[in-house]
């Protein structure tokens, strides 16, 4: 993760927001290439959810909405996580990610030991119970720790587990629920009547906006309604990088079906379009998992959730949730707003409420995990012989920030740069290209290398002097070369950037 973080810092994908200010914890920029790679994931999703299907629409809602909508979501009432504060030292935790174990020696508890989740938790439990057991100067035969969260800790014990910050028991807090949206006042007024929310989710602008897409929309049962947009959770503890922070981008879509239909069937199906979708823009098959949610944890609606886990570097963990609601969120606004939202159905002359399956996406989490995926650092040999590092990023060319480098062999040979100058110019009217002439060729590509660049085209004293017009096509990855035309490279670009 520190060599990707640096990465990111280093070539302009990704910055801390308000950086000069000693940043704002929960908040990133992106640079430049950053940019381009969010796009490129923006608009996979969005062609092939929306543009290539028949039976899905796009739509683009507010961000503030009635504060009505969040009352009949549920959010106001429940949209929390359960924190934990130490009085001492103002620290604020997630119950849920914090962990503690009493220390049991010779059946005796001798004392607590909390900390923070790791992918090593129950290891550095019992790494902190033997540091007390020898502290303490305890004989006896200490039992392996018994790891729980604090949401699970007896009222008795609240008191007797140490802080992490202090090492101290004595100052943590019970958990109480913490609510995760941001409130803002609209308006001149501040007072409680000009409360409003920034959406935690983009899904309710699809159920509010149900009715407005069924009436304009000429939509039929089965269809899906589709979003991209920012959201915001005042998370307790944003970490690990981009994957938990306070603003962020969902790609979500809720998929109408019929009362009646198969909705496991049309659920497994989603899961599986999912799937094949990560993979079309190269995330390995042996990074990706399925977690489905087990019955008793689900809300009372939900019928199921699977989530579709990556491998990050920092553990397994959640990229995609893919969830079957059954009709509560159209029958929560129906009652809430007085207004219907049902369908009519021709077939039975009755009117219902559809369900919905919905597959919900950070772009955030997805543009780290094609980092994580794509990074690598090897050694190779150059034509002397030399080893040497190359750092290099294996993105699919379907979201890689720059397809194309285009250059000169030399920068002051005029025939070389002028046929450079005009391919460059051609390309970059379909594509992301990049003409760089400063360095020697080997530093050049392996700066490609470094952000991505699955091609580098150099033009050479072959191409202005031989018959044909040909470029060098040099690969990222297998490092190849080979002789291509301009129509050739326009096929090839064709073919791979969809
Ligand atoms: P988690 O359990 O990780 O908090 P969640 O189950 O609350 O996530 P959902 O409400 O299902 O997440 O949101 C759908 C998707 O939005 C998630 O699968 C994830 O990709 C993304 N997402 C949610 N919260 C964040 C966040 N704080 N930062 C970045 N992406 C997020």
């Amino acid at each position: 993760m520190d060599a990707l973080v640096a990465l990111c810092k280093r070539r302009g994908f990704i910055f801390q927001s308000s950086e000069i200010y000693g940043g704002f914890n929960g908040f990133f920029d992106y640079g430049p290439l950053g940019a381009e790679l969010k796009k490129n994931i923006r608009d996979c999703w969005w062609d092939d959810m929306v543009r290539r299907r028949e039976d899905i629409v796009g739509i683009e809602t507010s961000i503030i909405m009635h504060p009505k909508v969040w009352e009949a979501s549920g959010h106001v009432a429940g949209f929390s996580d359960p924190l934990v504060d130490c009085k001492e030292s103002k620290q604020r935790y997630r119950a849920d990610q914090l962990f503690f174990a009493p220390v049991v020696i010779d059946g005796n508890t001798v004392g607590y030991v909390s900390a923070l989740e790791s992918d090593n938790t129950a290891g550095d439990l019992q790494a902190a119970a033997e540091s007390l057991k020898r502290k303490k100067a305890i004989q006896g035969q200490l039992a392996p720790v018994q790891p729980r969260d604090m949401t699970e800790a007896k009222p008795e014990e609240i008191s007797l587990i140490p802080s992490p910050a202090t090492g101290e028991p004595g100052s943590l807090t019970a958990p109480r629920a913490f609510n995760m949206m941001f409130q803002t006042n609209v308006g001149a007024m501040t007072d409680g009547s000009s409360v409003a929310y920034l959406r935690p989710e983009t899904a309710q602008g699809m159920f509010v906006d149900f009715k407005n897409v069924v009436d304009t929309g000429r939509v039929k049962l089965p269809f899906g309604i589709a979003q991209i947009g920012k959201s915001f959770r005042n998370e307790i503890t944003p970490r690990n990088f981009i994957f938990r922070s306070r603003e962020f981008e969902q790609m979500e879509m809720e998929y109408f079906i019929h009362e009646d239909a198969d909705w496991a069937k049309c659920h497994e199906e989603w899961i599986a379009w999912c799937e094949a979708w990560l993979k079309s823009i190269g995330l390995p098959d042996s990074h990706l998992s399925r977690y489905a949610h087990p019955k008793e944890k689900l809300a009372f609606y939900s019928r199921g959730t699977v989530d579709i886990m990556f491998r990050y570097p920092f553990g397994v963990q959640e990229l995609w949730g893919i969830a079957a609601r059954g009709s509560y969120d159209l029958t929560q606004h129906a009652n809430a707003s007085g207004k219907p939202q049902e369908i009519f159905d021709e077939a039975t002359k009755k009117k219902f409420v559809p369900h919905v399956i919905e597959p919900a996406v950070g772009v955030d989490r997805i543009f780290l995990a094609v980092l994580c995926a794509g990074y690598a650092e090897e050694d190779v040999t150059d034509e002397k012989g030399n080893v040497e590092k190359r750092t290099v990023l294996r993105l699919s060319p379907r979201i890689a920030p720059v397809k194309v480098a285009v250059l000169p062999l030399l920068k002051n040979k005029e025939a070389l740069v002028g046929r450079a100058k005009a391919l460059h110019a051609k390309l970059k009217r379909r594509y992301a290209v990049f003409y760089d002439d400063g360095g020697n060729i080997g530093k050049r590509y392996r700066r490609q290398d470094e952000i991505g660049t699955p091609w580098c085209v150099t033009i050479d004293f072959d191409t202005i002097e031989k018959p044909g017009d040909t470029f060098t096509l040099r690969e990222r990855d297998s490092m190849q070369q080979r002789r291509i035309t301009e129509a050739e490279l326009f096929q090839l670009l064709d073919e791979q950037v969809f």
